[in-house]
């Protein structure tokens, strides 16, 4: 059933004066190769951001391990560089924690489809309200290039020694099943349309996952900027948007089984495509109780007093917990 209740208000903008594009950049070293799909990812998401006004004190990044994990190094914002595969545990742990922070969770296609594919369906489940972004290549390219999750059946990079062995997942129907309630897919190289995204990803009200087509020059010599671009069919780019098809992802009534089930179908029949065509933009869109509301449901000071704004010490400094009776039951004898 929809809900009434507004977004929180992690997404204000900043009180004092209108930030610039450079307060969202870290003025740090980057490491990535020279061509990397990761440099638009990274430009669209400070530019976005930036157009959000998202104060970066109230903002934080998280990533998993691989070349995408360095991201949060980059981006003025709270910074947390978690675990492999692990990503959406941390980031939806401070979200419940903190319900007034924005959460904007990064990886790789072998972070969060790979070793993390148990957190991304169970994070589904959930719905809380952040965003997930997977710079999805095809390749695990900060370990040299082995196949990951995205990869097809029977394609061979030239880091791979023989054709992969293993089908490629597709992540979109996977989100659609496990109930992300917003799906998208951009492209690393249309920056502008993937700022777009993201931010339409942030201000969604629920668990967004935006997948990135991401190239990476270094280990997959299959996907690269020139066959997105279609520079092997007289330059006819094979991504294209959905919004120029006329297609509409989104579910108006929720409660309207009929209306989910056909925007579902639509949404997988689209998320198929691939090959000369490969569509990027919103496939789906619903709007649903977060885990944060279903929370307050039960916690009815829960949004209130959340567990970041409760006291854990007295005025004098004694920890406001007192766990020597949980250590006199641990004892052991
Ligand atoms: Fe980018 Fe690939 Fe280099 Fe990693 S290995 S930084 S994904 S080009």
């Amino acid at each position: 059933m929809a809900s009434e209740t507004p977004k929180p208000a992690a997404a204000k903008p900043a009180a004092s004066a209108k930030l610039q594009l450079k307060d969202y950049k870290e003025d740090v070293h980057n490491d990535w190769c020279p061509g990397c799909g990761d440099f638009g990812i990274l430009n669209a998401l400070q530019m976005a951001l930036h157009e959000l006004q998202l104060a970066p004190h109230k903002t934080a990044v998280f990533s998993g391990i691989g070349c995408s994990g360095k991201t949060p190094h980059y981006v003025k914002a709270y910074g947390i560089h978690t675990l492999h595969g692990r990503v959406m545990p941390f980031a939806q742990g401070a979200k419940l924690a903190n319900p007034e922070m924005e959460i904007v969770a990064v990886g790789g296609d072998g972070d969060g489809y790979g070793i993390g594919a148990g957190h991304f369906m169970a994070a589904g489940r959930r719905n809380v309200d952040m965003a997930y972004i997977v710079f999805d290549n095809g390749v695990y390219g900060l370990t040299k290039g082995q196949a990951s999750p995205t990869l097809k059946y029977g394609l061979k990079t030239k880091s791979l020694p023989a054709p992969n062995i293993l089908d490629g997942v597709n992540p979109l129907a996977l989100a659609l099943s496990a109930g992300y309630t917003w799906i998208g897919r951009g492209y690393a190289y249309d920056i502008k349309g993937l700022k777009e995204l993201m931010k339409k990803a942030v201000l969604h009200k629920g668990l967004a996952l935006l997948d990135v087509l991401q190239p990476c020059p270094t280990y997959n010599n299959l996907h690269t900027k020139d066959w997105y671009g279609g520079a092997d069919r007289n330059n006819q780019p094979r991504v294209y948007t959905l919004a120029e098809k006329g297609y509409d992802g989104r579910v108006r009534d929720p409660t309207n089984h009929d209306e989910v089930l056909a925007k579902k179908a639509q949404a997988f029949a689209k998320s198929e495509e691939w090959g000369d065509a490969i569509p990027i933009g919103v496939f789906y869109e619903v709007e649903l109780p977060t885990y944060e509301e279903r929370l307050a449901s039960r916690i009815p000071d829960y949004l209130e007093n959340p567990p970041a704004k409760r006291a854990i010490g007295d005025a004098q400094g004694k920890p406001a917990t007192d766990i020597r009776h949980l250590i006199e039951d641990l004892r052991v004898l």
